[in-house]
């Protein structure tokens, strides 16, 4: 018997699961370590921000899936593995021993550093994990503002993650204080918005954005919260009452006391095969994983690993050769305004339209009804 052993609950372990509840392996005990029973599905989130669907209709349903596997699920985070010999020890004490171990637990992000008193109140956007506790905790605070008056909200980093939920969070802002005049900000470090999309959806990604008021600032790298506002890198102050914090993705801390290789970013080195550089029987994938070249942060890489994942895993605990897997060249990406539309972009291909938000909204839906039981409110 092997045991195999999935260390969090992500969008590939997701079709994992799914795999091996439709074609179990009677030589593989599956062990799932997560630190929750509901996994945060990251295409609906900005649908949720902007307050167009329920939380629970956003997350995949991990304790469900798990019994559909046949999988034991513990719910507590790993903070820690050893590869000699072969355990993950977990936040609630216990150690789970492995022969075949996968890495599926996302990203997080570099917080600001945070100088003074009256701060502008902040939500990270990352881990998206548990964005939902920061985001909830930032509209209490926020019912709680006098009426009417001005409020600047200053989302930082111009990819696709900071355009989209800035957004999104502004239009669910405007509809929950419609008393309040909310005024947008983005700085985006680079001189373009969607570091790797063609020159036509930037063009319309600007139009959304100027369209949702908000001014973009250029070349501005947001690096502290102070008083009233933030401080960029060549010592500009912005004046903001609340920030989104949108920066580049970076691997979760503690991989770095780990004996897994890391790249600059802190993520999992990978192979081709999502095999972990110089660590036979241990994978990584989705965000957690740094490929060379580097792949973008994006859902749908994780995704389109999953299959790939759950046959290696199966190769692996045979003892057969595994096999490469190769990333799209391009994928679709379909970006929310805010404004019940979204933007689809491919490439140099763009289009946007309402028509576009209901189809991102169907393929979604589509994707977590695949793992959850129909829904019982
Ligand atoms: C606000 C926002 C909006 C986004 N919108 C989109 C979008 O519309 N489309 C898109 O393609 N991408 C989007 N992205 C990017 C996307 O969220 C990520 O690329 C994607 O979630 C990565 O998937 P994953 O499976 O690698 O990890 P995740 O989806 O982050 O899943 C990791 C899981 O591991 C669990 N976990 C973490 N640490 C541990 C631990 N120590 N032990 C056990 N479990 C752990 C977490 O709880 C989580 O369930 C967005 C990102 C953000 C921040």
């Amino acid at each position: 018997m092997q045991q195999l052993l999935l260390i969090g609950a992500g969008h590939a372990h997701a079709l994992v699961l799914e795999a091996f509840a439709k074609k179990p392996e009677p030589n593989i005990a599956i062990t799932v370590v997560s630190d929750n029973p509901l996994a945060a599905y990251s295409g609906s989130v900005p649908a949720w921000l902007a307050g167009e669907c329920t939380l629970r209709e956003t997350q995949i349903d991990v304790a469900a899936l798990c019994q559909r596997a046949n999988a034991r699920l513990i719910l507590s985070p790993a903070s820690m593995i050893s590869t000699q010999p072969r355990y993950v020890a977990l936040a609630n004490g216990e150690c789970v021993n492995f022969d075949v171990a996968s890495f599926n637990i996302g990203s997080t992000l570099t917080l600001p550093q945070q100088l003074g008193e009256s701060l502008p109140k902040l939500l990270a956007m990352r881990p998206l994990s548990s964005l939902h506790q920061r985001w909830l905790a930032l509209q209490n605070e926020i019912s709680h503002l006098p009426n009417g008056g001005t409020q600047r909200v200053m989302g930082v980093g111009g990819g696709a993650a900071g355009c989209e939920t800035l957004m999104s969070v502004l239009a669910q802002l405007r509809q929950q204080r419609p008393d309040i005049e909310w005024q947008g900000h983005l700085l985006s470090a680079a001189n373009e918005l969607l570091p790797g999309a063609g020159h036509l959806p930037r063009w319309l990604i600007k139009r959304a954005l100027s369209k949702a008021a908000i001014t973009v600032h250029f070349e501005q790298r947001g690096e502290t919260l102070i008083e009233g506002g933030v401080a960029t890198q060549n010592d500009k102050r912005l004046d903001a009452d609340i920030v989104l914090w949108a920066t580049g993705a970076v691997g979760h801390p503690w991989l770095a006391d780990s004996p897994l290789p890391l790249d600059k970013h802190g993520f999992i080195r990978v192979e081709n095969t999502l095999e972990v550089t110089g660590q036979p029987n241990i994978f990584a994938v989705g965000d957690c994983a740094g490929f060379t070249p580097a792949l973008p942060n994006a859902g749908v890489y994780a995704v389109r690993m999953g299959p790939h994942l759950a046959n290696n895993l199966r190769l692996v605990c045979r003892g057969e050769p595994l096999a490469p897997w190769h990333p799209p060249k391009r994928v679709l990406a379909l970006i929310g305004t805010g404004d019940r539309r979204a933007i689809a972009s491919r490439g140099g291909f763009g289009v946007s339209g309402k028509w576009v938000w209901e189809w991102k909204k169907r393929i979604d839906a589509r994707f977590i009804a695949r793992f959850n039981p129909p829904f019982e409110d």
